[in-house]
């Protein structure tokens, strides 16, 4: 689509919770599908500012596309990736008493309000060490959710008691009311459209076939994942309602940074230092890795600042096709506390240039300099 939310729903990126939620109900009432029957028009606008709203009322979802934009909900979920049914939200925001009237004033028929509803899609923010997010890892959670009663198994029907036919409508779902020459069908407000009711409710849960509780959660993050990775856990957000199936869990991946490696994309990148004559005379040293300790070959003349490429020595893709590079950096360690021996050899060394190096010198500094840079 690529829209601004904020544009979506003419409001300041700045605004408060407040005025996204104002602003959210005056275009909700404007371009609901059933004040705009056929209006093919309105109903995409009325999915697109759903979905604006349903990530910009979320603290945690709106930091995130404030920060990677619409792209930060299409990871790892196929199409609608946990968006909810725009009349799904909807309902969340006019809820309770206002949205039975509403329901009555526009006459949504035949819609299930009280009958099974999908449970909400949550989000956890998961942060990870820079190699558990290279090397992969699993991560123990802890998510406060509402969770399917037990007692009940999610009917809400007291267990040993079953449901019994709405005796309101018939078991039609719908109430109809003659009104002269025309008779109005509306949605039966005892049983929510489901045409059943609970004979006596779960007491565990009240009839609402769902309740709160601390889950533990083990997420497998799989190998080579970066800030900004989304990974969807199917089935393990909120319990829907009425034996409505789950949402999903989303893990929002944020990774620290570490002290000797970082990445370009799958490529790892680390610096080495070496000492100059190891660069003069070439050696054979051990950097870290990955996985274990790699062995380099340090031809004799190197300079300073050299990148070295290990093929297929980086981080494993996310998409299964093999591993990046590792990219080593030799880097030149200058001795500090040098005894007067050492210095009078290196003194000759100098000297052993002669007039060209004299000449020269300026240059030589300056080549120097650059070895720090
Ligand atoms: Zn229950
Ligand atoms: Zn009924």
């Amino acid at each position: 689509m690529g829209n601004d939310y904020y544009e979506l729903l003419g409001v300041n990126r700045d605004a408060s919770s407040g005025e996204i939620k104002k602003a959210y109900r005056k275009l909700a009432v404007k371009y609901h599908p059933d004040k705009n029957p056929g209006n093919k028009e309105a109903e995409e606008k009325f999915k697109e500012i759903s979905h604006a709203y349903e990530i910009l009322s979320d603290a945690s979802k709106r930091r995130q596309y404030n920060q990677f934009g619409e792209g930060a909900f299409q990871y790892g979920g196929a199409g609608t990736g946990g968006f909810h049914d725009p009349s799904e939200i909807f309902r969340e925001v006019f809820g309770g008493a206002f949205g039975d009237i509403f329901e009555g004033m526009f006459g949504f028929g035949g819609r299930q309000r009280r009958g099974p509803r999908r449970g909400r899609d949550l989000e956890y923010d998961l942060t990870l060490d820079f190699l558990e997010a290279v090397k992969g890892t699993t991560k123990e959670i802890k998510v406060r959710k509402y969770e399917t009663c037990n007692a009940c198994g999610g009917s809400g029907a007291k267990p040993g008691t079953g449901k019994g036919t709405c005796s309101r409508c018939g078991g039609s779902g719908k109430i109809s009311q003659s009104g002269g020459f025309f008779s109005i069908s509306r949605t039966c407000d005892a049983c929510g459209g489901a045409g059943e009711i609970i004979k006596e409710p779960c007491p565990e849960c009240s009839g609402i076939g769902r309740k709160e509780a601390t889950k533990k959660i083990s997420v497998k993050v799989p190998p080579g994942v970066d800030t900004g990775v989304r990974l969807r856990l199917s089935g393990e957000g909120e319990a829907g309602t009425h034996g409505g199936p789950s949402g999903d869990l989303y893990a929002a991946i944020f990774v620290r940074e570490h002290n000797f490696f970082s990445r370009r994309e799958y490529d790892l990148l680390s610096a080495v230092p070496v000492s100059f004559t190891q660069l003069v005379f070439g050696d054979e040293i051990e950097t870290p890795g990955i996985d274990a300790d790699i062995s380099l070959s340090i031809p004799p003349g190197t300079q300073s600042g050299q990148v070295f490429r290990l093929k297929g020595k980086g981080i494993k893709r996310l998409d299964g096709r093999g591993r990046g590079d590792q990219l080593v950096k030799v880097r030149v360690e200058i001795p500090k506390n040098l005894n007067a021996h050492q210095k009078k050899l290196l003194r000759e060394f100098e000297a052993g240039f002669g007039k060209k190096a004299a000449k020269g010198g300026r240059k030589f500094a300056d080549r120097m300099k650059k070895m720090f840079e």
